[in-house]
């Protein structure tokens, strides 16, 4: 049976791996339609990884963790170093 979701805990009453893996498996759902191409997500991601705005897999301009924000087609980077969507 599917784990549920808890939709009001705050970091303290999670499981931080089990949050890491839904945030993984989250990142499978996107439909293809609304992801970047695979050649995109990876320069995106390397910028992020040499960005000093990056800290324990989040943004630190943005909140997001890069790795979901960087997959989306309609999302930017918030000082502009990821260049135009291809
Ligand atoms: S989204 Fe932009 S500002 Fe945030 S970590 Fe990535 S490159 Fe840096």
């Amino acid at each position: 049976m599917d784990k549920k979701i808890c939709r009001r805990c705050l970091l303290d009453d999670l499981d931080f791996d089990e949050y890491m893996q839904s945030l993984k498996d989250y990142i499978k759902t996107v439909p293809p339609d609304a992801r970047v191409s695979d050649e995109v997500y990876s320069e995106r991601l390397d910028i992020c990884r040499s960005c000093e705005e990056l800290a324990n897999a989040m943004c630190r301009q943005c909140g997001c963790y890069v790795e979901l924000r960087a997959l989306k087609q309609k999302t930017h980077c918030p000082i502009d170093k990821w260049g135009p969507t291809l």
